[in-house]
Order: structure tokens, then C-alpha cells, then sequence
């Protein structure tokens, strides 16, 4: 698993650029139910604010997922631009907090792994409705699948189906 590390320490009130590369193993600690492929650039920048830090964060490329309606592979498209706030606290589970974008760390941490975060993002940027552009699903797979429907609503799939047949044959 590719870690995506930010320093904490360190970091002043002038802008710090990170730059990573999200590919496929960025997806091993996460399985691959929703996101089964990846290939985006992510930047962050990071600045020292008083006691918390302002990470400006973009991500861009595209994912590979599974089409809801084709089932075959959709590449969509990722363009993400959030600002995050990283706050301290010493007891940060105690923390409400209802923000996403708001972050809290015990007080003293040094690095935070974004992943986690970066991951979230995708997920949620992505459409609710995974499918091919009108016209772009394959067609065998949708004739397929039309099929198979037809022959459920029909009942003709059932294990009686064959003798139903067959009895309608011998009356003819
Ligand atoms: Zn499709």
C-alpha cells in the first residue's frame, strides 16, 4: 500500500507543496468493491494557521469502476478541489465534529496519512449512477441481461420449465 504522508511538524506560514501519484496499490487497503481501479495525481498544499493547519487539497485523473447497468468496465472521471482544517486536541475522540472537511489529531502528532481521507473524496465525488454514456454499454452483456430478465418475469427459468415443454408438445 502506497502511503501519502503529510509532515506536520515543520510546517510554517509559508505554502508547502506534496505532490503523489494514486495508482493501483493506493487501492490495497481498501479492497475493491467500489473503486477498482486508480490513476489520478494528487497535490496538496499545506500552511502553518496559528495553532491549525489549512491543507488546500486536488486530485485528478480517473477511476475504474464496474458500470451499474453493463457490468462492464466505466472510467470516470476525478477532479476534486477541498480545503481541509487539521486541528489539535488531546483528547480528539471526545471531539464533536460535524464538518468532513475538518480534521483532528491528538495534540503532538507528526505526520498524518491522507489516504484515509483521499479515498473518502473519490467516493464521494463519484456519481451515484455508475453507467456508460447512453449508447456506450456493450451490447452483448445489456441483450444478455435483457434476456435473462425476460425469461425471470416469464417463469420459463424454473426447473419445471423443461417439462412444461414438453407436456405442451404431446397435447400437440
Ligand atoms: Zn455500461
Amino acid at each position: 500500500m502506497s502511503e501519502i504522508i503529510i509532515p506536520l511538524h515543520g510546517l510554517t506560514r509559508s505554502k508547502q507543496e506534496f505532490d503523489f501519484a494514486l495508482e493501483e496499490s493506493f487501492l490495497d487497503g481498501f479492497g475493491r468493491e467500489v473503486i477498482q481501479g486508480v490513476n489520478c495525481a494528487a497535490h496538496f498544499t499545506a500552511q502553518q494557521k496559528g495553532d491549525w493547519i489549512e491543507i488546500h487539497c486536488t486530485v485528478a485523473g480517473e477511476v475504474k469502476v464496474e458500470c451499474d447497468r453493463c457490468l462492464e468496465d466505466l472510467f470516470l472521471p476525478v477532479a476534486i478541489d477541498e480545503t481541509l482544517t487539521v486541528r489539535f486536541d488531546e483528547n480528539p475522540e471526545e471531539v464533536v465534529n460535524e464538518d468532513d472537511n475538518n480534521i483532528i489529531l491528538r495534540e503532538g502528532t507528526s505526520e498524518m496519512d491522507m489516504s484515509q481521507t483521499l479515498y473518502d473524496l473519490i467516493c464521494v465525488s463519484l456519481p451515484l449512477q455508475k453507467v456508460h454514456p447512453e449508447g456506450g454499454c456493450n451490447p452483448e452483456t445489456i441483450a444478455h441481461l435483457a434476456k435473462e430478465e425476460e425469461q425471470a418475469a416469464s417463469g420459463l427459468n424454473t426447473p419445471f420449465s423443461g417439462l412444461k415443454e414438453l407436456l405442451k408438445q404431446k397435447k400437440n
